[in-house]
């Protein structure tokens, strides 16, 4: 799950972690009186989505040369003039796609005067099974880039969860992001600071970006993204409450209702099956057979005919779903009560595209003779090589 930037900041100076004060804002007035609450004559006004990239994005309503979603504020006015032109538009970032975002909330924070840029994130690292602390002295540009160019200049410090952060870890990031004296110091107690916090909130990734140098010799968060373990928000209902919903894909989170594993993608053929291996494996021979998966939806060991159903209703909101291929390996679950939940749920919707089955394991005989006996123009297969063809076959026979 993510959250937005003020949220994230708000958990950090929780955690005892300095960021600079500001207020969120949902209206023009809301974003002056937040400003009217900060010291001045410097604000600066973010635009809150779920997505980074903001201060290089572009309005899709404005002018090529307006300002981006992160703006320098010198007065009121300009506070007035900047949430005016932001809240309401769609922000086009390199992270949000060409559809952008449109932006509901604004963030108004003090401006700060920077002397240096740098970068931090950690995240859980797969291949380590530690948490990683991965610092830069290139912050504030977008980090694939230095990665890419200049590897170099970019330190992975790990941390194994069971030892704790050592001070060593800190020497380390204090060393990789070049800094003496009080900020060597303040770098080591950050970087501590940062790790309990992940630690605590169960927090899958955490990036600052830039994390700033004052003019006075201060090391300051300027802006960060935060994303939880979904599986560990049930020891965190606080964090659960700070999911806004209006920045997901509505139909994931109808899926996450059901407990179904959605993710919409670009192509045309939906996609129904049990097994995230197995989902994988159904994209990819979709793609080979020449069509695109539509989406990528795993139902689970124990789907039940109002999970099927559900699923169904999913697939079908996506006006770009010209057909449907549905996979089923009954293990556990058996293909009877699959194939009694896909005739309901094809009924219950009134199908409209065509759909192809291809079932296997435990009592596949009966559930094809369900199927078969259905009335529905249902499509049944072999083997996933055959299903894969004839749903390619059907979509442009339909066409
Ligand atoms: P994004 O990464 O989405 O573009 P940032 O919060 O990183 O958004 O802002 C982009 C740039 O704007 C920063 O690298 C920094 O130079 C500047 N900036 C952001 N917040 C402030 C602030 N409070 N004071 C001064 N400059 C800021
Ligand atoms: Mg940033």
């Amino acid at each position: 799950m993510n959250i937005h930037e003020y949220q994230a900041k708000e958990l950090l100076a929780k955690h005892g972690i300095a960021v600079p004060a500001g207020h969120a804002a949902l209206s023009v007035e809301e974003a002056v009186e937040a400003a009217k609450k900060l010291p001045g004559p410097l604000y600066v006004v973010k635009a809150q989505i779920h997505a980074g990239g903001r201060g290089k994005g572009k309005f899709k309503e404005l002018d090529a040369d307006a300002k981006g979603g992160v703006r320098l504020a010198h007065s009121l006015d300009d506070v007035r003039k900047d949430a005016g032109e932001m809240l309401g538009n769609t922000l086009v970032t390199v992270q949000t796609g060409d559809d952008g975002k449109q932006v509901n909330r604004l963030y108004v924070t003090d401006g700060v005067d920077i002397a240096e840029e740098y970068y931090l994130s950690m995240l859980v690292d797969r291949a380590s099974g530690q948490v990683a602390m991965i610092v830069s002295t290139e912050g504030g540009m977008d980090i694939e880039e230095v990665a890419h160019h200049t590897p170099e200049k970019i330190a992975t410090i790990t941390i194994d969860p069971a030892q704790g952060f050592m001070p060593h870890h800190g020497r380390a990031v204090a060393f990789a992001l070049k800094l003496d004296g009080d900020l060597n110091k303040q770098a080591q107690k950050l970087s501590k600071q940062l790790y309990e916090a992940f630690m605590a909130m169960d927090c899958e990734m955490l990036e600052i970006n830039p994390l700033v140098e004052t003019k006075d010799g201060q090391l300051l968060v300027l802006d960060t993204k935060m994303s939880f373990d979904g599986n560990a928000l049930f020891r965190h209902k606080d964090i659960a409450g700070l999911r806004d919903e209006t920045e997901e894909d509505p139909a994931e989170v109808e899926a996450s209702e059901y407990d179904l594993a959605y993710i919409k993608l670009d192509g045309n053929i939906g996609c129904m099956v049990n097994g995230a291996g197995l989902a994988m494996a159904t994209m990819d021979i979709i793609k080979l057979n020449g069509a695109f998966p539509a989406n990528f939806l795993d139902v689970g060991g124990g789907a039940t005919t109002e999970k099927v159903t559900a699923a169904f209703k999913i697939i079908l909101k996506d006006p770009a779903v010209e057909g449907i291929l549905v996979n089923i390996f009954g293990g556990i679950m058996k293909c009877d009560v699959i194939a009694n939940g896909i005739v309901q749920a094809a009924k219950d919707v009134n199908l409209s595209v065509p759909l192809v089955v291809r079932l296997e394991g435990t009592n596949v005989q009966a559930g094809k003779e369900i199927l078969e006996s259905s009335g529905l123009p249902i499509v049944s297969a072999d083997d996933l090589g055959d299903a894969a063809k004839k749903i390619v076959a059907e979509v442009k026979k339909a066409a």
